[in-house]
């Protein structure tokens, strides 16, 4: 549960496990709802922004002293709900908890059957990761947003995460020349060795930023996937290239600024945006569903033909959930964040 709204970076202190009552493990008659055994939950950067007392976001936020909630896979256990039946493995929106009732009809769940292949060596988790909604977002995000053509030189923050080390992978595919920023030498060496980037560097070491995008992109940036927002987006605004894209993903290194920080968000250097003839576009993932079965489609076969790999970072147990949460604040998260709930 959410024990109280957050000010500042969140802290494992604001959360708390709790034993909840004893339920039936059962969907009641005439209720049309399903009763699920939570597997795996996603920590997600967005989440922050739920744990202030905010009406004006696109998502309500959480309430002090009820459950969390989040994307998560979830077993079906039984079901009062035609669509569904019991051990059939869901995702969308579930509780914080071992077992979540859950009604389909609720578009806000965005609910949705996962479809195992029989031959599927894919582990479960990654429905959460690379074929949910982080792979989701790297997809839409890059194909939809940036327009990405042969050759063109792509820069991506935040790139060792959930959704950076789909983007970087998708745009080698591209045919693109690829750089990734990371918070420690683990992270920027996992780039270049195991996801495929052409090169990667350490943002917390640069003391100039534009200094360094200048040396990876001595003749500017054609698209830029900003997961981060600030100063990072600001030295960005520099090193454009005319008629370049950058698609305004996230901005983490924003979300946890308390409610004394200055607004200006780092940025400065808007104006170069004019003569370069940028384009930035923010975009949520959900606006794009209808392009989902075409990026499971994609995803899916360049993940079996080993054209991509992922990186999970797992925890065990809803204990662990509160300091996974806050670790993305920090950077302890070593690609997709999920804490297990329960064995499959
Ligand atoms: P990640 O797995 O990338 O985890 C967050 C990472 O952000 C951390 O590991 C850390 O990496 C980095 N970070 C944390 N604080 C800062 C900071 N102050 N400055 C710079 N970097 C920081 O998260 P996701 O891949 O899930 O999400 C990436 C972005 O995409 C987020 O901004 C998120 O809100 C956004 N998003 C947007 C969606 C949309 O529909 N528009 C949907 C899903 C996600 P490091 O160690 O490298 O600093």
């Amino acid at each position: 549960i959410l024990k109280q709204y957050v000010d500042g970076i969140p802290k494992e202190t604001d959360m708390d496990v709790k034993l909840g009552d004893k339920i039936k493990l059962k969907a009641p008659k005439g209720s049309s709802c399903i009763l699920v055994k939570n597997l795996y939950l996603s920590c997600d950067p967005y989440m922050r922004g739920r744990m202030r007392d905010f009406h004006g976001s696109y998502l309500p936020p959480f309430v002090p002293g009820q459950r969390i909630e989040g994307f998560g896979l979830a077993k079906v256990i039984d079901s009062d709900d035609a669509n569904y039946k019991p051990d059939d493995i869901i995702s969308g929106i579930t509780g914080w908890e071992e077992y979540s009732l859950l009604r389909s009809s609720n578009e806000q769940l965005q609910l949705r059957k996962v479809q195992l292949d029989d031959d599927d060596d894919i582990p479960l988790s990654y429905h959460l990761g690379l074929l949910g909604m982080a792979g989701f977002t790297a997809y839409a995000g890059f194909n939809e947003i940036c327009s990405p053509k042969k050759a063109e030189s792509v820069f991506v923050s935040a790139a060792s995460g959930a959704v950076g080390q789909l983007v970087g992978q998708l745009a080698k595919l591209h045919g693109c020349y690829v750089v990734g920023s990371a918070g420690t030498k683990q992270k920027v060496d996992l780039l270049k060795s195991k996801l495929g980037f052409d090169e990667a560097f350490n943002y917390k070491e640069e003391a100039d930023l534009d200094a360094a995008l200048k040396r990876y992109f001595p003749e500017g940036i054609n698209i830029y996937f900003d997961n981060v927002g600030g100063t990072m987006l600001d030295a960005v605004l520099l090193n454009m290239k005319v008629r370049g894209r950058i698609a305004l993903c996230g901005m983490v290194s924003l979300q946890s600024l308390s409610s004394s920080s200055s607004s200006s968000q780092g940025i400065n250097n808007l104006y170069n945006a004019i003569p370069k003839r940028v384009r930035l576009e923010g975009f949520l993932q959900s606006d794009y569903l209808h392009v989902f079965p075409q990026f499971l489609e994609h995803v899916k076969g360049y993940y079996k033909e080993k054209k991509i790999v992922y990186v999970e970072d797992m925890c065990e147990g809803l204990e662990q959930a509160p300091g996974a949460l806050v670790g993305l604040f920090s950077g302890k998260n070593i690609g997709k964040q999920i804490v297990q709930v329960a064995e499959e």
